[in-house]
């Protein structure tokens, strides 16, 4: 029993839902912006931190407990997809909202087509990611960082500290075995 619609599809943000990457971004950030007495321009500091990233991120570890509920999903034929715009670039993720359409567009990828936007569940970290998903029409779990303001999670479907503490059933899911 629960109050959520049952949904069918799940949809995964990559970057701090997926994999631990937003750490390894402020990482970047950190190691540019530590070079005193270098003034960058807007275009430096993209390549610069680019640079970074790529020798960074493929070290990138799975977030903890995302692998079970992949497997689980897979193993009952309930269709995914990650989505995610850090392909783009990642510093203008972070700053603008550049984000919105991208579930909309992944939910028009699958076949056959989903016409019921809130038959998908929408996994993300972020409050831009949640807003996003939210104006989508999708159900939205959010998994923020510890560190947070609790302020910006409050329109949200359902807020949770760590996906071991995510349910299936909640959605209409099989349950866990
Ligand atoms: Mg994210």
């Amino acid at each position: 029993q629960s109050n959520f619609k049952p949904v069918t599809h799940v949809l995964f943000d990559m970057d701090g839902l997926l994999l631990d990457t937003e750490r390894l971004y402020t990482v970047s950030y950190q190691r540019v912006r530590n070079r005193f007495g270098k003034k960058y321009t807007w275009d430096e500091l993209l390549s610069e931190t680019r640079k970074i990233q790529e020798r960074i991120l493929p070290s990138a570890q799975m977030m903890q407990r995302v692998e079970k509920l992949i497997h689980h999903l897979c193993k009952h034929k309930v269709p995914i997809a990650i989505v995610t715009s850090s392909a783009g670039l990642t510093f203008e993720m972070k700053t603008s909202h550049h984000k919105p359409d991208s579930f909309l567009v992944c939910a028009n990828r699958f076949t056959p087509p989903v016409t019921c936007l809130s038959c998908f569940l929408v996994f993300e970290d972020a409050p831009i990611g949640v807003k996003a998903g939210l104006a989508a029409v999708m159900q939205v779990v959010m998994i923020p960082d510890d560190k947070l303001d609790r302020g910006l999670t409050q329109e949200v479907t359902l807020v949770l500290r760590t996906m071991e503490d995510f349910k299936p059933e909640m959605f209409s899911l099989p349950a866990y075995d």
